[in-house]
């Protein structure tokens, strides 16, 4: 099957409440977004020990940008160096991150001469690899570490999404890993809103208050702001299958919604 990652949490959802498996599925290839790996092991706890592999890292703007061979680990591609020139840069420099440090992927497909794509960026955070890789393709490698600003401020710090992931694996298969967190502002106070899938909401709103503290474990700047009060309340709730809005174009839940973000105005007219 090849499709989306948000699909496949759903397809396995879906497969948990009806108690349905598809045991001819031997490989999952997704495409469009990264998949974390507390998504795949949700998926696998479900659907089975099936194989599941990034087919490619690619955007409709700038085509393929890495693919993976049989030694490439989990999130990591060769960059396809004929015909795309790839920079990592470190976000506040602009400066090409060295070896083994994150930052930003820029990319310049060095084919597309009718729409030129120079230096575009792509909105992923990614370190290059050290050294050649053992199935003896010179291409360098590269490691895919999540969408740059898909972390959200709280107090002086910033929350990683992943720690949501982490927290829903956690409380098992009545829960999705479809899931929007929402943060707004009321007058200084902050809220924050996780609002999960699950194939059984009603039965799932036991688990609110075991996820609300994982999630503070992992995330002790949350647990700081409802102790100091700069954080009125962090809701748990849930939802039906389905039930979270996705892109009308490409299908994908928008995980984070941070409505605290004021939109840039746009340049007044003279
Ligand atoms: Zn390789």
């Amino acid at each position: 099957m090849v499709s989306l990652p948000t699909a496949f949490i759903f397809l396995a959802d879906l497969g948990h409440k009806a108690g349905y498996r598809f045991p001819s599925l031997r490989l999952i290839g997704y495409v469009g977004e990264q998949m974390s790996e507390e998504a795949q092991r949700h998926v696998r706890g479900i659907l089975g020990d099936v194989e599941i592999k990034p087919l490619a890292y690619s955007s409709a703007d700038a085509g393929l940008m890495g693919y993976q061979c049989q030694q490439a680990g989990f999130g990591t591609y060769h960059l396809p160096t004929d015909f795309q020139y790839v920079e990592i840069l470190d976000p506040e420099s602009h400066a090409p991150s060295p070896v083994g440090q994150i930052g930003e992927v820029v990319v310049t497909n060095l084919a597309r001469r009718s729409m030129p794509i120079v230096r575009y960026q792509m909105g992923d955070l990614a370190s290059w690899l050290d050294g050649a890789c053992a199935c003896g393709d010179p291409n360098p490698l590269f490691r895919l570490a999540g969408r740059a600003g898909d972390d959200f401020k709280v107090g002086g710090g910033f929350i990683a999404m992943r720690v949501f992931d982490q927290a829903l694996e956690a409380a098992g298969a009545a829960v999705s890993l479809n899931y929007v967190v929402e943060v707004e502002d009321f007058e200084n106070q902050m809220e924050i809103r996780l609002q999960v899938e699950a194939p059984e909401p009603e039965q799932a709103r036991d688990l609110a208050g075991s996820i609300r503290e994982a999630v503070c474990q992992r995330a002790p700047l949350i647990a700081e702001g409802l102790e100091k009060t700069y954080i009125r309340d962090f809701a748990v709730g849930f939802v039906p299958l389905g039930a979270l809005p996705r892109s009308p174009i490409t299908g994908k839940v928008k995980r984070l919604d941070d409505r605290r973000v004021v939109p840039t105005a746009a340049p007044a007219s003279s």
